[in-house]
């Protein structure tokens, strides 16, 4: 599980989508000098958190699941994915 959070929140890569990305700061297309990343961040931690897992990869036009077990754990610790005011914990 632990794993499956640390892939959802990594940032990911944007750079071969920069025409079509807008920057936060600068709020247009073409940001020049300005990472073109996106990364997801919790900024209101749930009591409750349901997880969905994504089974199902796109290969073309064909669909192939995803049998891998994945441990569940009774307690998660979303520190590393929170962010408070823009300052990570
Ligand atoms: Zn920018």
């Amino acid at each position: 599980m632990n794993y499956c959070l640390r892939r959802f929140f990594e940032a990911e890569n944007l750079e071969d989508k920069r025409d079509y990305v807008i920057c936060d700061k600068c709020k247009t297309t073409h940001p020049k000098g300005c990472p073109a990343v996106k990364q997801f961040f919790l900024r209101n931690p749930p009591r409750v958190l349901i997880v969905l897992l994504k089974r199902f990869k796109s290969y073309g036009h064909s669909l192939m699941k995803n049998n891998e077990d994945v441990d569940t754990l009774e307690k998660l610790y979303l520190d590393d994915y929170v962010i408070i005011d823009g300052i990570k914990l």
